[in-house]
């Protein structure tokens, strides 16, 4: 492809800003210009295989790969080599709990938080199911924060693999992971670590207490779907794969170097972007509090992903809510599950919300193209929904 036509086309494809306006950066984010571009061109020019390094096509590809490493690496603090790049966080998840069970003699003991995102607890439960796994709860509280006294239950017992995000895909709690990672090894157990939604959105200084497995997806950061990494310091590939892990596969070299150029401007901007993204959202937070009487804002205040805003409107069903602002506004209630269908969130019922704010809960998740603009006019759009939703239900309650 012609290079001029080639960036041309990533510049038309990136600056229509398109409408609805885009609040479900939870769900996925766009790809950035400039990661697309670097894949485009290792698609397109450095397209080697990296398993063949016999030439400099392959040699090229492999390095790449290898730059991307330590470029993933760097975001999350960690070591090039414990990189292993996969589709997803599900499939690094799936690996890590599936390594963990082959590494270990007998019926692997796992406790995870109740409000760890279904690729953890579906992996974990249905290995249980197999045979393979016991698992144990760890309780939040209602701002979804991590009951330490259960987690020293859960120690008191035995536990041989925790599981805890670093951040929740609904609610947006943040979770020390230093201070889990240390007291998980201190009490012998491993550590699963879910940042799918924490990279360049929080500060990661593991120190010496490196968790044994942490999970992260391409498309959380700006990059591609079907790309994402798993950082394990003891991975071992044809452990973790079993039959599959006979053969190393062709690697995605594109799709590894997009993930390394989204952590890269992750690590450079993700901070910066962040106190943006703050600012926008307490703005957001403030305008709907203001126009929608009795909205709740779930989630831990003091330590929450700063583009994230989850509320409550009771008195107006999310999905009718959704419904009205559909074509207009995107966002969601953050509990779907991946076949779309709404089931009340295991999360809210974690942090023992009432129904009336489970069933009205709804998640917005700002991101890089939005602006004040934006703010202001999907708080003029979910207020009115709100507020259209509100009356045609209090309505119906008189018939
Ligand atoms: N973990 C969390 C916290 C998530 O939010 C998601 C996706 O929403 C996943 C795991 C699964 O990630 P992927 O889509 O890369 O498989």
């Amino acid at each position: 492809m012609n290079e001029h036509v080639a960036s041309r086309n990533v510049t038309q494809m990136t600056m229509t800003k398109s409408r609805p306006i885009y609040l479900d950066h939870h769900a996925s984010t766009p790809v950035d210009p400039r990661v697309l571009q670097v894949a485009i061109e290792m698609m397109v020019e450095d397209f080697g295989n990296a398993n063949g390094v016999e030439n400099i096509h392959g040699e090229r590809a492999a390095l790449a790969v290898s730059s991307a490493k330590e470029l993933v690496a760097s975001v999350l603090a960690a070591e090039p080599d414990d990189v292993h790049f996969t589709s997803g966080s599900t499939e690094a998840i799936q690996l890590a709990v599936g390594h963990a069970i082959a590494t270990h003699p007998g019926p692997l003991r796992v406790a995870m938080s109740r409000v760890e995102h279904k690729a953890v607890i579906d992996t974990v439960l249905r290995a249980e199911r197999m045979g393979m796994v016991e698992s144990s709860w760890i309780d939040v509280d209602d701002k979804a924060r991590l009951d330490w006294s259960s987690l020293e239950r859960v120690f008191s017992q035995g536990v041989d693999l925790v599981c805890v995000m670093a951040a929740n895909n609904e609610v947006g709690t943040t979770y020390p992971v230093q201070r889990i990672t240390s007291a998980c090894h201190a009490h012998g157990a491993a550590v699963l670590i879910d940042a799918t939604q924490a990279v360049g959105r929080m500060a990661f200084e593991f120190g010496d207490e490196v968790p044994d497995y942490v999970a992260l997806s391409g498309h959380k950061v700006y990059g591609p779907k079907g790309i994402g990494a798993l950082l394990a310091p003891k991975f071992d590939r044809s452990v973790a794969f079993g039959l599959q892990g006979a053969h190393s596969p062709t690697p995605n070299v594109s799709g590894a170097v997009a993930m390394g150029r989204a952590c890269e401007i992750m690590e450079l901007e993700g901070a910066q972007e962040s106190a943006r993204l703050e600012r926008l959202r307490d703005h957001l937070q403030e305008r709907l509090l203001a126009l929608v009487p009795g909205l709740v804002v779930n989630g831990d205040l003091a330590n929450r992903l700063p583009h994230n805003l989850h509320v409550s409107i009771p008195g107006a069903p999310n999905d009718v809510v959704l419904a009205r602002l559909r074509g207009n506004v995107s966002i969601s209630t953050g509990s779907a599950c991946n076949t779309g269908a709404q089931e009340p969130s295991h999360v809210l019922r974690a942090m023992g919300l009432p129904d009336a704010q489970l069933e009205s809960c709804l998640r917005i998740g700002l991101g890089r193209n939005n602006d004040i603009n934006d703010v202001e006019t999907a708080a003029t759009l979910i207020a009115n929904a709100a507020s259209d939703v509100r009356a045609s239900f209090s309505g119906a309650d008189h018939v």
